[in-house]
């Protein structure tokens, strides 16, 4: 089992998980980032943990990063609806 509270170079693991998302995305500050670094180094558990998110969050980057492609039956349904609601709002906001 895993002791959230112990101490690796002044910071916790608890700190390190908390603040993990923020470190992967160079959020903190010099100073913090070298707090965690330092905990990193001697923590073997927030290491493993930390390149586990690391390599998610990169893959899901890439995955967000590629084109959705939709099909094309749902595409035109939803650009005629997409037409229709433009139409009904022009129309409320200009009734001619
Ligand atoms: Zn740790």
């Amino acid at each position: 089992m895993t002791n959230l509270d112990r101490s690796v170079a002044g910071v916790t693991c608890r700190e390190v998980l908390f603040e993990l998302s923020d470190y992967l995305d160079n959020a903190l500050s010099e100073q913090r980032i070298a707090q965690l670094r330092a905990h990193l180094d001697g923590c073997t558990t927030c290491l493993r943990f930390g390149n586990d998110v690391a390599e998610t969050l990169h893959a899901l980057r890439v995955s967000a990063a590629q084109p959705v492609s939709i099909p094309p039956r749902t595409a035109s349904a939803l650009r005629a609806r997409l037409t229709l609601e433009r139409t009904a709002h022009n129309r409320a906001r200009d009734p001619t």
